[in-house]
């Protein structure tokens, strides 16, 4: 252990402007969904220069979720999900009653690779969940070709993906059905616990507003609001509780306006750890093609076969020198839940299973200095010496 303070894996940045507004809505006496949740919606619809106006929700996991029921996914249906990535993404389709399709990457993106998707499609598959991994978009291309052959549903799972860009498009702004961004306190921007998704329509839109609050229609309350009192509403459907606070849109107005100076300092950090490490027995991160953003959420490093030494070990050895590590993903088919529901095999998923026995995640995030940099960047090489 060396006299160093510890450097976390993560620690999110909130500046004077986030406590002013959080402190305003406190005294403002309207804490739950109200002004401060209406202003972060417009504010996100114009960052993306979308037709509709996004959904905020208390997390992705409520984002996909919603988004899901909305495209009328239940029993019966298929869902395609690739295994390296957060229960989250396959757990909402196991809500609504339907089933999870586990897929592999493709070994040098870590994204869900379209080439097996085409093999895990059968006449029950309804939709795509693509996971932009670490903040790489996905081959959206080739992903949203195979949804138009099959007559699937495609929604992006983007829990890592703002700032990203496929083909110069942010993501979140291509034609998929929804995509979802999450602000839990770890990712690039964050509300605390927090969500968006992005609807493709307005029937979505609506669909997904009606059921983030117990399914009251307030469209119908207003229409009647000339002759019903003030007090009354009607529930006409079985919706969830899945609304944002004013006091985290109060947190994400300010966070989304940092996005570029967040999105920036990640690059920069990003490109640092590319140029260090090109000489080490690691697997870096595959960039994107012709000039799009990568939005840095995670920084994954893979230690090469030659390198002989656990990744578990690499992660201690890196604790003791006082820098804070992760592992990105514990494959879905490896836990419990999903291993046993489905019956599934680490065999069956060759490039996921390498990835994650050699996978380590970096610290990466707005609120390292040069010199924490520096000593990540040290430790790695001392580490691995
Ligand atoms: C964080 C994360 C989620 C869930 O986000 P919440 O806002 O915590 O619900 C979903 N998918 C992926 C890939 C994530 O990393």
């Amino acid at each position: 252990m060396t006299d160093k303070k510890f450097l976390p894996f993560s620690i999110p940045y909130i500046g004077d402007e986030e406590i002013s507004e959080v402190i305003d809505t406190l005294r403002s006496g309207w804490l739950t969904t109200g002004p401060k949740v209406k202003q972060f919606e417009n504010d996100f619809q114009r960052y993306l220069s979308t037709k509709i106006t996004p959904v905020a929700v208390n997390s992705a996991t409520a984002g996909l979720h919603l988004a899901l029921e909305a495209l009328n996914i239940g029993p019966g249906d298929e869902v395609i999900v690739p295994t390296y990535t957060f229960t989250a993404t396959a757990g909402v389709v196991r809500y609504l009653g339907a089933e999870v399709v586990l897929v592999d990457i493709d070994p040098k993106t870590l994204n869900i690779d379209p080439t097996v998707i085409e093999g895990a499609i059968t006449p029950r598959t309804r939709a795509l969940i693509p996971v932009h991994f670490a903040g790489l978009a996905c081959d959206m291309e080739a992903i949203m070709e195979l949804a138009g052959q099959h007559g699937l549903k495609v929604i992006e799972d983007a829990a890592h993906a703002l700032p990203s860009t496929r083909n110069k498009k942010l993501i979140g702004t291509l034609k998929t059905d929804a995509t979802v961004f999450s602000f839990y306190a770890n990712k690039t921007m964050t509300t605390g616990e927090g969500g968006m998704i992005i609807p493709n329509n307005a029937k979505i839109a609506q669909r997904c507003r009606l059921m983030r609050l117990h399914g009251i229609n307030r469209d119908v309350f207003s229409r009647y609001v000339s002759d019903k009192p003030e007090w009354y509403y009607d529930v006409v459907e079985l919706g969830y509780k899945y609304n944002m606070t004013d006091i985290a849109a109060a947190i994400g107005i300010h966070q989304l306006r940092r996005i570029k100076a967040f999105h920036e300092r990640r690059e920069v950090i990003a490109n640092r750890y590319l140029k260090a490490f090109s000489d080490l027995p690691l697997i870096l991160p595959a960039l994107p093609t012709n000039g799009d953003k990568h939005a840095w959420h995670l920084y994954v490093i893979q230690l090469k076969d030659k390198v002989k030494m656990s990744r578990d070990t690499f992660i201690e050895k890196m604790k003791q020198e006082g820098i804070g590590c992760s592992v990105h993903f514990i494959p879905l088919h490896l836990h419990p839940y999903w291993r046993n529901r489905y019956g599934l095999n680490k065999e069956d998923y060759p490039f996921a299973q390498a990835a994650f026995q050699r996978a380590v995640s970096l610290p990466l995030y707005y609120r390292m200095s040069d010199c924490d940099v520096d000593r990540v960047i040290d430790t790695v090489y001392k580490v691995m010496a």
